[in-house]
């Protein structure tokens, strides 16, 4: 059976908020606030983050004084960003919220028991007080995420790599489980750049990078090492797996389809795999891949060489 969904647009610009239970006594004598105060105190509470996890977080937390929910889900594409607080209730209500024609992102409100309309209209009243506490997070995360990024290629630059594989070791230990590196490098890349120069170049950089992507779950884990070389962290994953991944991998890059002037270029990469050694260290971990890597060209290039 299909659950019951209503979907509403809210445009915080029209005056449409205004429209229900707006600052009335509650009709519920159990619940302890008003609106009113519920809006003011929101107003103050959601300003002090800047991350949209805590904001939804408390949004959830203290409507509930007013509308009691099961679930909260929020969605935000462009800033690849998914949320979910509680636990799924049979009855969705969902809100894409905009702003200044600005995309704000869509919230689902999920309950068990269906919302009647007085509860509809004070969700829709509080929903005012996320406008710009979520505007705010949503401008900072994207400045923050550019800062990490590389803009070429799309995948997280040096910074990005450091911070992730540093969390990832410490997750690991902490789990007790096995994490591996891939150092992935284009064969001969200066003769492409020679050849065909280098704005050829770097559309052959942003392929490979899209091949790789296109092999992997977990897109935010693929970084842009040096100018024509990528790491790949692969959580959760042993020596064997890894080294299926790498050849993956290199048969995708050798396969993509890469062009210049309209004609074929026959591209290759080598790669170095390394896995995660008890009490080990970023560097070293970083170093035995380098290693590695360095044995795939030695030997012959177009091909993974996995660190002793
Ligand atoms: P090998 O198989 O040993 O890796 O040979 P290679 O030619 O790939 O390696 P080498 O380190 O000699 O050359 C790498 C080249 O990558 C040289 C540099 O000009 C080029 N490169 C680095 N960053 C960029 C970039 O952002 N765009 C372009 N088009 N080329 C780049
Ligand atoms: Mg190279
Ligand atoms: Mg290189």
């Amino acid at each position: 059976m299909k659950t019951p969904t209503q979907t509403n647009a809210i445009d915080f610009d029209s005056a449409k908020l205004q429209r229900l239970g707006f600052g009335q006594p509650s009709l519920v004598p159990r619940r302890p606030t008003t609106i009113t105060q519920l809006r003011q105190q929101l107003g103050l509470q959601l300003q002090t983050s800047l991350e949209p996890e805590r904001i939804l977080g408390v949004f959830f937390r203290e409507i509930q004084r007013l509308v009691p929910l099961d679930a909260l889900q929020y969605r935000h594409q462009a800033s690849d960003l998914r949320l979910e607080f509680g636990h799924r209730g049979h009855h969705t209500v969902s809100y894409s919220l905009s702003h200044e024609g600005e995309h704000l992102g869509e919230l689902i409100f999920r309950r068990n028991q269906r919302l009647v309309e007085e509860e509809l209209g004070q969700l829709e009243s509080l929903l005012a007080t996320l406008l710009y506490p979520m505007r705010n997070a949503l401008l900072y995360r994207a400045a923050t995420r550019s800062a990490l990024r590389d803009p070429l290629t799309e995948t997280g630059n040096r910074i990005a790599m450091d911070q992730t594989l540093q969390r990832e070791i410490d997750m690991a230990r902490r789990h007790l489980n096995p994490l591996s590196l891939l150092m992935l490098d284009i064969d001969h890349f200066k003769v492409i750049n020679d050849t065909h120069g280098h704005a050829a170049g770097d559309t052959v950089l942003r392929a490979v990078a899209a091949a790789i992507k296109s092999q992997l779950r977990n897109v935010d884990m693929v970084f842009r090492f040096g100018g024509e070389e990528f790491l790949i962290l692969l959580s959760n994953t042993g020596r064997d797996a890894a080294a299926m991944v790498g050849e993956r991998l290199r048969q995708a890059a050798q396969t993509q389809d890469y062009r210049a002037d309209g004609t074929r270029i026959e591209l290759t990469v080598s790669l170095g795999c390394s896995t995660l050694l008890a009490a080990e260290s970023a560097e070293s971990l970083l170093r035995r891949a380098d290693s590695a890597l360095y044995v795939a060209k030695r030997e012959g290039r177009n091909r993974l060489a996995m660190a002793g």
